[in-house]
């Protein structure tokens, strides 16, 4: 949430003249005019939540697509390293079972 502050000269109703006013922004958008010299604001009827939700939520929901895109940057990485997770697995299970087959071999004789 960005909040800053201007001053402008403004129409009063109240004080029917020109006078100093202090407009409000929060997120680049107007939020309250107030008269410096009548204190008279003027709420502009927007939601602060609402657009603080929506803030939140457009940070949280580009962060999967960055998970994705740095995801699919390392699949090429991942499959080179796949293809050996595979291979060594079942040479070490083949392995595995020659070894045991040798050894009920020999229990058995
Ligand atoms: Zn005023």
């Amino acid at each position: 949430m960005k909040s800053s502050e201007m001053e402008s000269d403004l129409y009063c109703i109240t004080c029917t003249e020109e006078t100093p006013h202090i407009i409000t922004y929060v997120n680049g958008n107007l939020e309250s005019v107030k008269c410096e010299e009548c204190e008279r604001t003027m709420k502009i009827q927007r939601n602060i939540m609402k657009e603080f939700y929506k803030e939140v939520y457009d940070r949280i929901s580009t962060k999967p697509s960055r998970i994705t895109k740095e995801y699919k940057e390392d699949l090429s990485g991942f499959l080179y390293k796949l293809p050996i997770r595979v291979m060594s697995k079942p040479y070490r299970v083949i392995n595995d079972l020659n070894e045991s087959r040798k050894v009920i071999k020999r229990f058995k004789q």
